[in-house]
């Protein structure tokens, strides 16, 4: 049961008049006692859920105006036409970091609210390790350079198994190693290393030379929300990071730890199972798709004009896109405030792509897209779904029929490449 149920049941019981005379109970008051623990049970269960459903849709509500301002504030970086001042880029620069680290919030409250409900699914296989960290490596280098940090890592040959999902012991990496470089001091050092622990146990080793952890924070270091006084501090967090990342380790059926000295550094440890298949060749891995967009490259295509319908019902995120459209040029785009309206268009005049938004006033965009996917002459065009339904489970059970899936807010940059390939 995870902790909201916990609480909610342990409420209920330690509230309720059976626990009273529990201590002499006849077998009436048993079945009364399974009773109410049944009743406590789907009370928390009901609880949850309405929990849950609460997030998605705060999560929803949030999104749609991080969309305009992280969005608008991309725009403005990248305008080549009316370029801004170097100040003003500055300025710019804190809304878009302020607004990444509201969305970082959003995304990781998901998260964990997905694992407290069960809902975060995992596809254990047998992963290369060595794999999974160069690549986590490779991509906290870049802040590994701002904060002049060296990453040494251990070199082997050794191709290790162990038992995991790729994209999650990833994201376990990344935590780990982003913490050890955000809380380190100038000039430092980042080691990873991994050993053989226990039978077909490995542990990886994420150290530290940073400013570490006193003795007395210690045991609040995986509570959520608790960035143990660092909330004062110039380093970006949120405090959740670590208890998510805890929980993942845990969905994979590992370990996790940390040792630690204030002003030294600290050493944070995950294990893992090894894989049966020790040193087996190369395990297929299901890598995040890359995305490098590269905004200057769709001005410089041959100006044939192909056309974009985008179908959208908030006129904020309408006037974003016809913004984003502006400045690059060969695309043209029309905007339909429904899918009735959409439908119409369709009928009137081809398009080459549709942007389409999900969640829309009456006919919905998943909808709307299985009835164009339905029909051959329409089959073939891409759809690339702009939403702000960006729940694991929401993108899960939509992606099949999209061609393409972002999520709002924005990443300009993203959606300039997913254009690209439907050019
Ligand atoms: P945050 O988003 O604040 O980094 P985390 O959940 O990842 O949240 O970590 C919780 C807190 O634990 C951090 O705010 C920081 O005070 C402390 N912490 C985590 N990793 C390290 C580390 N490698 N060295 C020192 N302190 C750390």
């Amino acid at each position: 049961m995870n902790g909201f149920g916990f609480v909610q049941l342990r409420k209920l019981l330690y509230n309720s008049p059976v626990r009273i005379i529990g201590s002499h109970l006849d077998i009436t008051h048993d079945k009364y006692n399974e009773q109410q623990l049944e009743l406590s049970a789907l009370e928390a269960k009901k609880a949850n859920k309405a929990k849950s459903e609460f997030l998605s849709s705060m999560s929803h509500e949030l999104r749609t105006p991080l969309n305009a301002i992280l969005g608008f504030s991309q725009l403005l970086e990248n305008d080549r036409k009316s370029p801004l001042t170097h100040v003003q880029k500055e300025k710019i620069g804190y809304i878009n970091s302020s607004g990444n680290h509201l969305l970082s919030l959003i995304n990781e409250v998901l998260e964990l609210s997905a694992i407290e409900a069960g809902k975060m699914s995992l596809s254990i296989e047998a992963i290369n390790l060595k794999e999974a960290i160069d690549e986590s490596i490779l991509l906290v280098q870049g802040l590994a350079e701002q904060n002049q940090i060296t990453i040494n890592r251990l070199e082997t040959e050794l191709s290790v198994l162990v038992v995991a999902d790729y994209i999650r012991l990833k994201q376990v990496l990344l935590n780990l190693l982003s913490n050890a470089i955000k809380y380190n001091r100038q000039g430092g050092s980042v080691t990873v290393e991994w050993e053989i622990s226990r039978d077909n146990i490995i542990k990886i080793k994420v150290i530290d030379t940073g400013i570490g952890i006193s003795l007395k924070k210690q045991d609040k270091v995986f509570d959520s929300f608790n960035r143990l006084g660092q909330e004062n501090s110039a380093i970006e967090g949120t405090g959740i990071g670590l208890m998510v990342t805890k929980n993942l380790v845990e969905l994979m059926k590992g370990r996790i730890g940390f040792e630690s000295i204030e002003n030294v550094g600290s050493t944070f440890w995950v294990e893992l199972a090894l894989s049966e298949q020790v040193n087996t060749e190369k395990v297929l891995l299901t890598t995040n798709q890359k995305i490098s967009g590269d905004i200057d490259k769709i001005e410089s295509e041959p100006s044939v004009k192909k056309r974009v319908l985008y179908v959208e019902d908030n006129s904020v995120n309408q006037k974003l896109m016809s913004f984003f459209f502006e400045a690059f040029e060969p695309l043209e785009l029309s905007i339909a405030d429904s899918a009735e309206k959409g439908w119409e268009m369709l009928s009137k005049q081809m398009y080459d792509i549709i942007l389409m938004d999900i969640h829309l006033p009456k006919m919905n965009g998943i909808e709307f897209t299985h009835h164009l996917k339905s029909l051959s002459a329409f089959e073939h065009i891409p759809i690339i779904a702009v939403t702000a339904a960006a729940m694991k489970q929401e993108i899960d059970e939509t992606n099949d029929i999209f061609d393409y899936y972002l999520t709002k807010p924005i990443n300009i940059s993203e959606l300039t490449t997913a254009l690209k390939n439907y050019q």
